[in-house]
């Protein structure tokens, strides 16, 4: 039973009253560098870690200096959370990818985590970003003939935007489905990920379609990186 608290996700974030707070270069750095093995699972794409997370540098990002590594990626269409957005509907980003990090050693990504929300939008790509086609096709082969068992690889840079990695909002929330708990610092990047319509299409046929609704922010603040 979750048990549902004050600090949920997703909210809606207004620029303008977002708190400037300075970061130093480097508060949020993304190490991995390469495709990393997993499996598909539901509409997530779960990574298979290494056995010595210790030293898993391609695997993780690293948020003031405490190290992260990835656990799973999903891709919701609408996007979540809102950005400038003074209407209840409607005006939400058409996607948002979630980059799911927990602690070395918490596999399962049971205590706390740092998800990283990006927004993506079709259009020319400034570098080739392969890996958003073969999860659109690994979802596909999975739905078709319930496959996707077999392991498989993923670069989770191809879902970051091409610039601005030290421009985003955090704030402390929840996870948006089960068991909605209230455990996550979000990091929701400013600037959009860009991939080419074909890839866009493709995506979105096979991600998450129920965004949950807006939450109440209430004694919470939103810090962004950037004025
Ligand atoms: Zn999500």
């Amino acid at each position: 039973m979750a048990i549902i608290g004050t600090q949920q996700s997703p909210i809606k974030i207004i620029t303008g009253e977002a708190i400037f707070a300075p970061v130093d270069p480097g508060f949020l750095r993304f190490h991995y560098t390469r495709p990393l093995p997993g499996k598909v699972d539901g509409h997530n794409f779960v990574f298979d870690p290494p056995a010595d997370e210790q030293n898993a540098a391609d695997w993780s990002i690293s948020v003031d200096g405490v190290k992260w590594l990835i656990r799973q990626i999903h891709v919701h269409a609408p996007a979540e959370h809102l950005i400038d957005c003074h209407c209840a509907k409607d005006c939400a980003k058409p996607f948002e990818a979630h980059l799911v990090h927990s602690s070395p050693g918490d596999v399962q990504a049971k205590g706390t985590k740092v998800v990283v929300g990006v927004f993506i939008e079709p259009g020319t790509e400034t570098r080739e970003k392969r890996s958003l086609d073969k999860f659109a096709a690994l979802m596909a082969k999975r739905a078709g003939d319930g496959g996707g068992k077999k392991p498989k690889e993923i670069a989770p840079q191809d879902f970051l935007p091409d610039s601005g990695l030290d421009q985003f909002f955090r704030y402390q929330g929840s996870l948006t489905g089960e068991p909605y708990s209230e455990d996550v610092s979000w990091m929701v990047m400013k600037d959009i990920g860009i991939v080419e319509q074909a890839k866009f299409d493709a995506l979105v046929q096979w991600a998450k379609h129920k965004a949950r609704i807006i939450q109440p922010l209430n004694r919470r603040f939103v810090l962004k990186s950037f004025r």
